[in-house]
C-alpha cells in the first residue's frame, strides 16, 4: 500500500464526471441561475457544468484550506471577501472534491450570508464520505478510502509537492542518490510511476533544480 494514495485522473474523467454530475443536478428538477466556482480547485468542474447546464452567469470564490497537496491546514479561510447582489438568484457552488468539506462549507456560507441568493446549493466531483464533516447536496462520486485525485489543473504544482515530501522525509533521499532511487522511491510513496506524469515529471524536476531545493550531478 503507498503511504498517500494517489489517483491520477484525465481530462477525458473529468468531462465525463462533470456531465454525469450535471445529470444528478437536473434529475432534481432543481435549475441554478447563477454557478459560483471555488477557486482554485472548483474552476474546471464549474465551467464544465455552466456548459452542461446552460447556465451563463458565473462568479468565483478562493476558499483555501489544502496549502500543500496532501497536507490541510487547520482551518478554511476565504481570501479576498466581496459582496455582490445576487437579487434572490438560485446559486450552485461548486468544487471539485470535498474532504473535509471546510472549504465547500465556508463559500456556501459565505455566498449565502453576503450575496443576497435565493436557495443555494453545493456539488463537487467527489465526497470523501469517510471524513468529510459536509455532505455536498450533489456529487458524483462517494469516496470511501481517502485518496489524493490528481486533478490535471494541479498536475505540475502537486508533483513538486509531492516531490518535496519524500525528500523532506525519506531517509534514503537525505543524501546523494540516483534518478532511479528517486522514481523508485516516489512510486512506493504514491503508488503511480513517474511516467505516468509524463513532461510534467521533468518540468518538476527542472523547478526544484531551478529553486534550489534538487541540486544535480
Ligand atoms: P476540504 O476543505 O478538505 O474539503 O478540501 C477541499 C479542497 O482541497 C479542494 O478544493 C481540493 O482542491 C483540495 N483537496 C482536498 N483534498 C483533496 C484530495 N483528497 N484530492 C484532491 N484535492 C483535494
Amino acid at each position: 500500500m503507498p503511504k498517500v494514495p494517489v489517483k491520477l485522473v484525465s481530462w477525458d474523467e473529468i468531462v465525463d464526471w462533470t456531465r454525469g454530475l450535471a445529470g444528478e443536478i437536473k434529475g432534481s428538477g432543481w435549475n441554478p441561475q447563477v454557478i459560483v466556482a471555488v477557486a482554485r480547485g472548483g474552476y474546471v468542474p464549474a465551467r464544465l457544468l455552466a456548459d452542461f447546464l446552460d447556465v451563463t452567469n458565473m462568479l468565483s470564490v478562493q476558499s483555501q484550506h489544502w496549502t500543500e497537496a496532501a497536507k490541510a491546514e487547520e482551518r478554511a479561510i476565504l481570501k479576498y471577501p466581496y459582496k455582490v447582489d445576487l437579487k434572490g438568484e438560485d446559486v450552485l457552488v461548486v468544487d471539485d472534491i470535498v474532504d473535509t468539506g471546510e472549504t465547500l462549507r465556508l463559500a456556501r456560507d459565505y455566498v449565502r450570508d453576503n450575496w443576497n441568493p435565493g436557495t443555494v446549493k453545493t456539488a463537487a466531483l467527489q465526497w470523501i464520505s469517510s471524513v468529510a464533516k459536509f455532505k455536498p447536496d450533489y456529487y458524483l462520486i462517494e469516496v470511501r478510502d481517502w485518496t489524493w485525485f490528481q486533478y490535471p489543473w494541479t498536475r505540475l504544482e502537486d508533483l513538486k509537492d509531492f516531490l518535496k515530501r519524500i525528500l523532506r522525509e525519506d531517509e534514503r533521499l537525505k543524501q546523494e542518490f540516483s534518478m532511479e532511487l528517486l522514481e523508485r522511491v516516489f512510486k512506493e510513496w504514491y503508488g503511480v510511476s513517474p511516467g505516468d506524469f509524463g513532461f510534467y515529471w521533468d518540468l518538476a524536476i527542472s523547478d526544484l533544480v531551478k529553486s534550489g531545493f534538487l541540486k544535480e550531478k
